[in-house]
């Protein structure tokens, strides 16, 4: 039976069709259990109903036949999630008889509930003439075969190839990247000359090309000049990241080589192009890591750019009247920078995700978007939309009612962003007057000038892996001089804490590939540089020799696990440091923290308190080893519970621990950036919390009004739950109780 499965499920997949796809699979569940009749029937859930897909066996010419959740054998196989097996299925209590399916042949049933993730989303039934119970063998088969369905329905149904609600479907929903929402007409723009669709060409004259290429990359960096500085005043420096990350992709030695290899290959600059970029783009892409692999996007870009220049297309400025939902096949930074601020009011892209430079954009602008959305772009022009950037929903055509209600919210919306906003210099005090540091997290991006907001205490956290990440071998220590400087020096009077390497894990490097069956659990952080003196040396040195201008540079130690690994690290901090004294004798000893991140460390704490300057916790990666869920695992989402009790408490632990030895503690995990999490740590006592910049204004308003004495309460509430999910509604009670749900806009759990 193995092989018959693994038929079915192989010639299923190879049909693009699903509804084609169903067919087959009836037919080839038929004969391979040897029985006449085989149905799938699909869950609409709004309508509380089983709509017949596919049969081979009953009456059905593709009219609508459906069957209610209440109903017959087959709802309630629905309704228990379980099997049920028959050999006569008219004596069950729960049949019911379909005369327009012309079941009336069948005596014996052996319905399987279709689920994925926990959700039946549908039945599959076989039937036979005559009765008799299928073997346990038969179940097993038919329950597996569910199994392989679920993944196809569900692939189907996120592709939008399957609207069961055709009438009554009202949004598609992609991703929410930018919050808030917007109302207006939807536009689309395919006249611009695509790099997938430039084909293998070659030429006879090498030279002429290689010019060609010359000139289009000239024309291309002097168009991201003027794009950086027509942006300038629109948004803030970390957004701004992306054209000089062109820049410095154009001005790589190392991908004008291998163009100019392609080209004297033979090739056409366009192919030359197309190719090169490709596999550029296909090295980030094969990167577990989601923000890296989102980087894969951005190189396209920069060939999509390319392109232009190479086919000497200057860029139409277009003459739009009204304000625009923009719709997109794939959202890039130029496209925003192209369009007049004041014309846009959301974005929806059919490809992308939440962590592209694209998506960082549109927060920093302010914008509304959605990406990842199945949208027929074909029919989309002129028509009424909404964007729902918080909850990822896009409407075309909406209902009035549905019109009336987002308006209502898209004016919530505009007064509360104006209101946070204006309080963003303000000190971040609660109203009983406790000071709560608010710090930037930095460096995800190849931003050489980092985002400079006006609003934080310093930065918490400077990621220095994406310049390793990026190049083609290890930064020199002058590239990396240069590097911490430019954010060194954007906060002068600041506190800077700089994280040492922390490759490995989801974050290979492309020139140094470690092959291991658990990288989170492997050669990662703090593991990989400490077999690497070299590395680590040069780092530390190029850290320090950096920070001697403003001396407000801290270091900070990823992924400890031992004492050991901390005394080592010290060690070497301690060399580092004589041979950077060496060189400039001005320059100052930096503070020395950990991470905690790594539960081993709740318990050692105590033990290396003298040893420390101070502790960053890193919620991400706690949460991760406390829960053993993979942090980047879409399976195991649910999971991976932020404000799981245990992560509760084991935050509460490390609060105390750090306040008894009087160790200065911040948080740096995502958690601290958003809205419930931070007035949360803030309840466990932590008073300082570093966040990606999108999320400074918020956190702050959040905070002046917020009483201490409340949080503390709520904190202490939160400690003693025994489900995630009640610490999440307490904090969402709270937070409409205090006429603060405009900031969560998300339902109880
Ligand atoms: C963390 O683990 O919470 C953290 C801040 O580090 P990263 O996300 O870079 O692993
Ligand atoms: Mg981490």
């Amino acid at each position: 039976m193995l092989s018959q499965l693994r038929e079915i499920v192989e010639q299923v997949s190879k049909v693009e069709n699903v509804n084609q796809a169903l067919d087959i699979f009836v037919k080839q569940t038929c004969s391979a259990m040897a029985t006449e009749c085989c149905t799938v029937y699909l869950a609409n859930e709004e309508m509380q109903r089983l709509e017949l897909m596919a049969t081979q066996g009953l009456k059905f010419k593709g009219d609508k036949i459906h069957i209610g959740f209440e109903e017959g054998l087959v709802g309630l196989v629905k309704r228990s999630a379980e099997p049920i097996n028959l050999a006569e299925a008219s004596k069950h209590p729960n049949f019911k008889y379909f005369k327009q399916l012309g079941e009336e042949v069948y005596h014996s049933f052996l319905g399987t509930p279709i689920i994925y993730r926990k959700q039946v989303l549908g039945v599959l039934v076989v039937q036979q003439k005559t009765p008799r119970s299928f073997s346990e063998m038969e179940v097993s088969f038919l329950v597996t075969l569910a199994a392989q369905l679920a993944v196809i329905v569900a692939h189907a149904q996120t592709q939008g190839q399957w609207l069961l609600n055709k009438k009554k479907q009202q949004s598609i929903t992609g991703v929410g990247a930018s919050s808030g929402v917007a109302i207006g007409e939807f536009w689309w723009d395919d006249t611009q000359p695509q790099l997938s669709e430039v084909y293998p060409a070659s030429t006879l004259d090498i030279d002429r090309e290689q010019e060609w290429l010359a000139l289009a990359i000239e024309s291309a960096l002097s168009d991201f000049r003027k794009m950086r500085k027509k942006l300038d005043s629109d948004i803030n420096k970390e957004a701004l990241a992306i054209f000089d990350l062109f820049t410095h992709l154009l001005n790589d030695p190392m991908l004008r080589k291998d163009l100019k290899a392609q080209i004297q290959k033979g090739d056409r600059a366009d192919w030359a192009l197309r190719q090169v970029v490709e596999s550029y783009s296909n090295r980030f892409a094969r990167m577990s890591d989601v923000y890296l692999r989102e980087r894969a996007q951005d190189i396209r870009e920069l060939g999509q750019r390319l392109l232009f220049f190479l086919h000497n297309t200057e860029q139409e400025q277009h003459q739009l009247e009204e304000p625009i939902i923009l719709v997109v096949r794939e959202l890039t930074a130029t496209i925003l920078a192209a369009l007049p601020k004041d014309k846009l009011l959301a974005v929806v892209s059919i490809e992308g995700a939440a962590n592209s430079h694209a998506a960082i954009l549109s927060r920093a602008l302010g914008i509304p978007a959605v990406m990842g959305v199945s949208i027929n772009l074909k029919d989309i022009n002129g028509k009424t939309g909404i964007v729902d950037g918080y909850s990822g929903k896009v409407f075309i055509s909406p209902a009035k009612s549905i019109l009336s209600e987002y308006r209502a919210l898209a004016n919530e919306e505009s007064e509360l962003s104006k209101m946070v906003n204006e309080a963003i210099a303000q000190p971040a005090v609660t109203q009983d007057g406790s000071h709560i540091e608010l710090m930037l997290n930095s460096g995800l991006s190849a931003d050489t000038n980092i985002a400079i907001n006006q609003g934080v205490d310093g930065v918490g956290l400077y990621r220095t892996e994406f310049s390793f990440l990026l190049q083609h071998r290890f930064p020199s220590e002058e590239e990396q001089i240069q590097q911490y400087s430019s954010v060194l020096n954007a906060y002068p009077d600041k506190r800077v804490v700089m994280r040492t390497l922390d490759i490995g894990g989801d974050k290979p490097l492309p020139y140094l590939p470690i092959e291991e069956d658990n990288p989170f659990l492997g050669w990662r952080g703090i593991r990989f540089t400490l077999d690497h003196p070299d590395i680590f040396l040069i780092q530390l040195r190029a850290m320090m020799r950096a920070s001697k201008a403003h001396n407000n540079l801290s270091i900070l130690l990823p992924m400890i696990s031992g004492t050991r690994e901390l005394d080592d690290a010290l060690r070497l901090i301690h060399q580092a440091y004589k041979e950077a004294i060496k060189l400039d004798p001005s320059i100052v000893m930096p503070e020395i923290g950990i991470m905690v991140e790594v539960p081993s460390m709740l318990y050692l704490l105590p033990l290396i308190a003298d040893k420390i300057d101070f502790v960053s916790v890193g919620t991400n990666d706690l949460t991760q080893y406390l829960l053993a869920v993979d942090r980047n695992n879409s399976r195991v989402a649910d999971v991976y519970e932020s404000m799981h009790p245990a992560v509760v408490m084991a935050l509460k632990q490390i609060q105390q621990i750090c306040a008894a030895h009087n160790i200065p503690v911040c948080v740096c995990g995502e958690l601290a950036g958003d809205p419930i999490g931070a007035l949360l740590l803030i309840g466990l006592g932590y008073t300082t919390l570093s966040m990606n910049t999108a999320n400074v204004a918020k956190v702050k308003y959040l905070v002046r009004h917020a009483k201490m004495s409340q949080l503390t309460e709520l904190a202490d509430k939160a400690v003693v739950q025994p489900y995630g999910k009640d610490i999440y509604n307490m904090m969402l009670d709270y937070f409409e109780e205090q006429g603060l749900s405009g900031f969560v806009r998300a339902g109880k759990k």
